[in-house]
């Protein structure tokens, strides 16, 4: 356990530090924004979706270490993926920072390192606000997603 929480650790900075697909699409079809009010996180999620696989993704956004490394990895895990992948996805994450049920690893990737904030309640919104907009985004729904 005490090698993943370093992993937790070293994954979250840097993806914080250096979060990849930090930028708007231009070209982007699916947009979403997303605000974590006990954080105060907040995140713009863009896709381009075609022929039902996200062809590319990006975010723009404000927030802590956990909720940008979040959505760092996220963006570059739904790349290639058709939208029922990236729901699943979404599920899986879900029950990962819950504690509902452990995903198995393999299919989360680096993902899995998130395991971690299970032990810390308030940043289980933090880590799943970016999986909200994706949702939203997704669904094409135009409302602004908050996790409260
Ligand atoms: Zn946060």
């Amino acid at each position: 356990m005490s090698d993943l929480r370093e992993l937790y650790q070293e994954v979250i900075l840097d993806h914080h530090k250096r979060p990849r697909n930090f930028h708007k699409l231009e070209d982007a079809n699916r947009h979403a924004e997303g605000f974590n009010p006990l954080c105060g996180d907040k995140i713009q999620l863009y896709l381009r979706v075609e022929d039902g696989i996200v062809r590319d993704a990006g975010f723009e956004g404000s927030g802590c270490a956990i909720s940008t490394a979040s959505a760092s990895l996220m963006t570059e895990m739904l790349k290639g993926k058709t939208e029922a992948e990236s729901e699943a996805l979404f599920e899986k994450f879900h029950d990962l920072v819950t504690g509902k049920s452990m995903p198995d690893s393999a299919s989360l990737g680096k993902l899995a390192v998130f395991s971690g904030v299970r032990e810390y309640p308030v940043r289980v919104k933090c880590a799943v606000l970016a999986w909200h907009t994706l949702r939203a985004a997704l669904q094409g729904s135009l409302e602004r997603v908050a996790t409260e």
